[in-house]
Order: C-alpha cells, then structure tokens, then sequence
C-alpha cells in the first residue's frame, strides 16, 4: 500500500515519515511546495539511512489546483498534516492562513474522491484551536465532542476550524466516493526536531536565547505521540469517523523556563532574568483539555513535557539551531 504524506517536511510530518520508514510497511510519497529545495527537502531524505521503500516527492502547493490529482493518483492511504501554522499579520490572515487551509484541505478531498482514486482513508491534522474556541461554562473540559464557534475565532484558529469543517462536510455529503475519515487534533506540539523548528519548537527556541515567551500556559503534547497517532489512525477500524484529541498536560511557560534554566544556564544558554517576571502558578492551572481517548482507544502514552521540554532543547542544540 501507498502513503500520501502533504507537507512532508513540516515539524511534525517529519516524525510521521520518518516512523512510516522505520516501519517500513507502506511505500512513501510525500508533497512538498518546491522539490528543488534542499534546506526542505534534505532532512526528508536523511530521516532514515536505506528505507525498504525510499519516499518519493512530489509537488503540491494548497493554492493551487494543479498537483493534487497527480499526488494523489495510485494512493491507498492520506495523511492531509499540510497546513499554514504562524501568526500572521490580522489583515493577511485570510489571504495567508484561512484560504490555503480550508481551500488546499478542499483540493485534497477532491483528490481523493476523484474518479479512478483508490484512497481507503484519509486523516487530517487538525488541532485543539478547532475545539477550544467556544465559549464554555467555567470549569468546563474539552474533549472530542466540542467544536470551536467560527463566530468567536479569527487567524490560525479559525483556518483550523474551518479546515477541519471542510473535511466533514465533504466526507458526509459526497456520496460518490467511498474513503473514510479521521482527524488528529493536537494541543501546541514540542519534542525533537528533525528539521527546521516549527512556530511552536521556536517558543523553546526563544526561551534558549534569553527572551521571554508570550504565552503562559496551554495544553501541550510530545510530537512522537502525534505522529504515533497519526500512524495509527491510518488502519485502525476504530479511528474511522473519529477526532483523536492529544493533549499531555497544561505546560506553564515558567515551568519550562525554569527546567531549560537547570540544565542549559550552566552551558551558556539564557539569560533567563526573565523568569523573574514570568507569571503563573502550575497548581492554579485548571485542567483545561482531556486528551485521554488517544490512550484509551489507540493506547497512546504520553511523555512526560518535561522530558519532552529538554529533548526539544537538546536536538535543537545537536542540529545547530540555537546557539
Ligand atoms: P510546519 O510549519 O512545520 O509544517 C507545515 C507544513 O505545511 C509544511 O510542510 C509547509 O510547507 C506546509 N504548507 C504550509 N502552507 C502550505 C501551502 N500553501 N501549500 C503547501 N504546503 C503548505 O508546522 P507543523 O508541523 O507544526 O504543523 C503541521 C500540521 O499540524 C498543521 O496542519 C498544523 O496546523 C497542525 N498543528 C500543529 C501544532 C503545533 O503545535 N505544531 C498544533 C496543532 C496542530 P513548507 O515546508 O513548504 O513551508
């Protein structure tokens, strides 16, 4: 069988490919905006030393139309991770985050429930910003079951949301096709790089050379887990027509800031003054997000985040992206 993975040399679907080879039960095709770039595509080549079925490339670009048809043609299997992920500028993001989201998300549908494709399933990447963005009662803890209210999101959260509405929407009223769905929606991701940092590796990145992060404290999850997921969703009967929430834990910011500090202050890293004005107190902290069903039903176990904290530190130190 064949694996399509979109966005192959994102953060996270660099650990899916690379378990994918590892495993060495599917054969790899991968899309990337620009085969010709080696600083991208390089790290996809280098995951794994001698696969049994190397990953082959191609182009795709979600604004675009052309590229899908041909990504897609003799697939059995889609990972759709390709996704913009950045703050973008509030005047831009519809041009920059919405329309490549929820149109490339469209594009990939469409591939799949083309005549003559062969997809069985596909899982989307979405996120927690598709299920947190609602107004709920004090208290209240997210799980699989709630949505985010368009209404009451802009930016990133809403591209995701709408993204992953697309994605729904077409499966249950595209009766011509027959491929099933899942969708992987993780809290903010860390873990090892194999690559470039992605926005939320660079938020350690940050912290590593002395500036102080401007977020306190959410649901984070390892990226060994995400791709676990993503892995697994992809023949599991019981991942069909189901949203897989991953969240480990709430991670404060000064908590992480504090770990970084104990063991990379002495190597040269920080200055870390700024934890000094950094606020929160983790037992204050409500549970916010249930991300069990990820272990219950595919029996996913998370890593504990500040393992997951240092193993950040720690690759992007070995690939020489902090200093
Ligand atoms: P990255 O920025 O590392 O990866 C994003 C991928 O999407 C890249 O491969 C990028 O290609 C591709 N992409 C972006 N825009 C386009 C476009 N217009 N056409 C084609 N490809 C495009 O981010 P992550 O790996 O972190 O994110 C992967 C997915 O996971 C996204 O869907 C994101 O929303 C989701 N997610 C991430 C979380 C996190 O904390 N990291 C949390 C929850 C969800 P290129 O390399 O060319 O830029």
């Amino acid at each position: 069988q064949t694996v399509l993975v979109t966005g192959a040399s994102g953060f996270i679907a660099l650990h899916i490919v690379e378990k994918l080879l590892k495993e060495g039960n599917f054969k790899i095709r991968g899309t990337v905006r620009d085969v010709n770039n080696k600083e991208k595509c390089k790290p996809i080549y280098d995951l794994v030393k001698d696969p049994k079925y190397p990953i082959e490339l191609v182009h795709a670009d979600l604004g675009e139309d052309k590229g899908w048809k041909e990504a897609v043609e003799g697939v059995d299997l889609v990972l759709h991770t390709a996704s913009p992920f950045f703050f973008a500028d509030p005047e831009k993001s519809e041009e920059e985050l919405i329309r490549p989201a929820v149109d490339g998300t469209k594009r990939v549908m469409e591939a799949c429930a083309a005549e003559g494709s062969k997809v069985q399933r596909c899982i989307v990447t979405s996120s927690l910003a598709s299920i947190m963005g609602c107004e709920k009662p004090e208290g209240h803890i997210f799980t699989e079951k709630d949505w985010s209210d368009p209404e009451q999101c802009d930016g990133y959260r809403l591209s995701k949301t709408l993204a992953e509405k697309t994605a729904w929407d077409f499966v249950k009223s595209n009766k011509g096709h027959t491929f099933e769905l899942a969708t992987i929606n993780p809290s903010m991701v860390i873990g090892p790089v194999r690559g470039r940092p992605g926005t939320s590796v660079n938020m350690v990145k940050a912290m590593m050379k002395g500036e102080k992060p401007q977020m306190v404290g959410i649901g984070f999850v390892d990226v060994r887990e995400v791709a676990e997921a993503h892995v697994k969703a992809l023949t599991m009967p019981e991942a069909v027509g189901e949203r897989f929430m991953l969240s480990a834990d709430n991670l404060l910011m000064k908590d992480a800031a504090e770990w970084i500090k104990e063991v990379y202050e002495s190597k040269g890293y920080g200055p870390f003054d700024y934890i000094n004005e950094m606020e929160g107190d983790r037992k204050k902290i409500p549970k916010l997000a249930d991300g069990s069903k990820v272990t219950t039903v595919m029996d996913v176990k998370y890593h504990d985040l500040k393992q997951s904290v240092l193993d950040t530190c720690e690759s992007l130190i070995q690939n020489g992206l902090v200093k």
